[in-house]
């Protein structure tokens, strides 16, 4: 049998996946299962539609049903097909598929109209022409009921008269909207005669100048859920109080089918912000280079940063699924990366902070072939090449003049060994005028060599990485930290002031092995000691890949 694949979790039980499976028990919708993921094309996906996806289209993976690719496109003014091919790719990356299933809200653009009229026909649509002010003002709020507007009882003919020349571009926006007719007072703000249209002289990017009134997110969405016969659709917790009315839309206009929607807690994660608006703000001033930097917690970003689609999806299966709204450690983030890193990136030697390490009672032309694993645990990867020679880069913070306790790297007479090849001993250091060392000098045990029987008779604490000067060359190297210095950036009056100043230090002295000179853009590697890093899926180029920090091989951010 072979062991279970860390990306590919067993999906554990939750309330939305309990509620399926009894529906598929009881037969409630003759044994369908037909879920929708809906974004609106305004913006780039983040981990937290990352939820929503495997949510939703695990539950039809599971369950054997289908989950549709739907595009909420009722806002012309705000949307972009940009936004559109970035959101699709973003799902068939994290892994998932809708088939045939493809559809649009601007799809039933003209049922939507149909059944507007259908409300109209019966008495439970009406056109009002106050101000968008007044209407707010007649709504009332949470301790006082609303008023009837003096055009609520309109005559049916006036109504319709009015709704067709407002589809026929006769009124200049605001001029009317179509309400629903529900109840002025219900203690539900949703339900006090919702607009169902609205007046926008907009080319929309998909049905051009068709349209000049536009169905309101509400009504789109619950006809679109109908026409798609959704058995189960499942939003976040904020559209709870907008279940009656999407009930009254699916009871009362004459649709298809019946869809029921549930609603559970959206992700919010530490050191993050979610919203598509103050992502939005962060790209358009500059504080990130982009929709895709690598700091960003939208799906483009966190894939260029280094987390592959498996990381997210055990993310998203470690953190369930519930009705209570929770904020997440980002550390359970990067532990998931790590997690599936451990299991599926190569190993290689990288040198971040270099300084020189001579080994002088080496020969000066002398090469000695060492092996290092592509993997510790997984023979079948093979092994490579590491030269070792005279002259070899060490990591500077592996060198101290003056140890502290419990330093046990290298010291002026201390002894370690180089990791997969020899013991050396340091016997001596060299400063600048600044007194910043520029090189170490140490002599190595020839009878000291990883793997031979002598080995084992050196006891030494400290077991280094380094990499052959002749045999390594120096790469950009950006190593990223948390956007964020404060947990809560999305709380704050101003995000701006909690930025953390030292979210990115790029490197170009940084030293990796040749080998890694030809690592494949996209591809991901444990660079030992120090963290997983990925070549940059923008700014590489053949032969001069640039690695990107992904997450460090342990949390560091705890101590701090
Ligand atoms: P934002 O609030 O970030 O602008 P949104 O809710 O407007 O996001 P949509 O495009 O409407 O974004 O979202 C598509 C789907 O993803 C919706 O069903 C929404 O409930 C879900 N979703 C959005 N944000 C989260 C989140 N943080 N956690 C879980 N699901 C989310
Ligand atoms: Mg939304």
């Amino acid at each position: 049998m072979s062991k279970p694949d860390s990306s590919a979790p067993a999906p554990a039980s939750n309330f939305v996946r309990n509620i399926v499976a009894e529906d598929l028990k009881a037969n409630t919708h003759q044994g369908r299962v037909a879920t929708r993921f809906p974004p609106e094309p305004n913006g780039y996906l983040h981990i937290g539609h990352a939820k929503s996806i495997c949510l939703n289209f695990g539950i039809a993976r599971d369950f054997g049903g289908v989950c549709h690719m739907r595009f909420d496109d009722t806002n012309p003014t705000k949307e972009d097909t940009e936004y559109v091919d970035s959101i699709l790719d973003a799902v068939t990356w994290l892994g998932f598929g809708w088939g045939e299933h493809l559809y649009y809200a601007s799809d039933y653009f003209e049922k939507c109209y149909e059944y507007a009229e259908f409300l109209i026909i019966k008495g439970k649509a009406y056109v009002d022409s106050l101000s968008a002010e007044d209407i707010r003002a007649y709504r009332g709020n949470l301790t006082e009921p609303g008023k009837p507007s003096p055009y609520r009882d309109r005559s049916v003919e006036e109504n319709l008269d009015l709704f067709r020349r407002m589809r026929a571009g006769e009124f200049a926006d605001g001029a009317h909207v179509l309400r629903a007719k529900i109840d002025m007072s219900s203690p539900n703000m949703n339900l006090r005669d919702p607009a169902l249209y609205r007046i926008r002289h907009y080319p929309h990017w998909r049905t051009g100048n068709t349209w000049c009134i536009y169905p309101m997110y509400d009504f789109a969405h619950a006809v679109s859920d109908a026409q798609e016969r959704i058995t189960h659709s499942v939003c976040t917790l904020e559209f709870e109080d907008h279940r009656p009315l999407y009930d009254w839309v699916v009871e009362t206009c004459p649709v298809p089918s019946r869809p029921r929607q549930y609603e559970f807690a959206r992700l919010n994660l530490t050191y993050t912000m979610m919203s598509k608006r103050k992502l939005l703000d962060l790209v358009t001033e500059k504080h990130v280079d982009g929709w895709d930097d690598p700091r960003m917690p939208t799906i483009v970003g966190l894939r260029r940063r280094g987390y592959t689609a498996g990381a997210l999806r055990l993310f998203c299966e470690r953190i369930g699924v519930s009705k209570s709204d929770s904020l997440i450690d980002v550390s359970v983030l990067e532990d998931c990366l790590r997690d599936d890193l451990n299991e599926h990136a190569r190993r290689g030697v990288a040198v971040i902070d270099p300084v020189r390490l001579v080994i002088t009672n080496f020969p000066v032309d002398g090469v000695e072939v060492c092996h290092a694993p592509n993997h510790p645990q997984k023979a079948d990867w093979g092994s490579r090449e590491v030269p070792f020679t005279r002259e070899l880069w060490i990591e500077r913070e592996d060198f101290m003049a003056e140890p502290v306790k419990g330093f046990f790297r290298l010291t002026p007479g201390g002894m370690v060994r180089l990791r997969y090849a020899y013991v050396v001993k340091c016997t001596g250091f060299t400063v600048d005028a600044d007194g910043q060392v520029t090189e170490v000098q140490a002599e190595y045990f020839p009878d000291s060599r990883s793997g031979t029987p002598g080995a084992d008779t050196y006891k030494v604490k400290g077991n280094m990485h380094w990499l052959s000067v002749a045999h390594s060359s120096a790469v950009e190297v950006r190593n990223y930290d948390r956007l964020f210095s404060d947990a809560n950036p999305g709380a704050a009056d101003d995000f701006r002031t909690l930025l953390n100043p030292n979210s990115i230090a790029v490197r170009h002295d940084s030293q990796v092995e040749n080998g890694l000179l030809q690592a494949e853009p996209g591809s991901h590697w444990q660079f030992e000691r120090k963290g997983y890093y990925c070549v940059d899926n923008r700014d590489s180029a053949a032969g001069r890949p640039v690695f990107n920090l992904a997450v460090t091989l342990k949390d560091t951010w705890q101590k701090r």
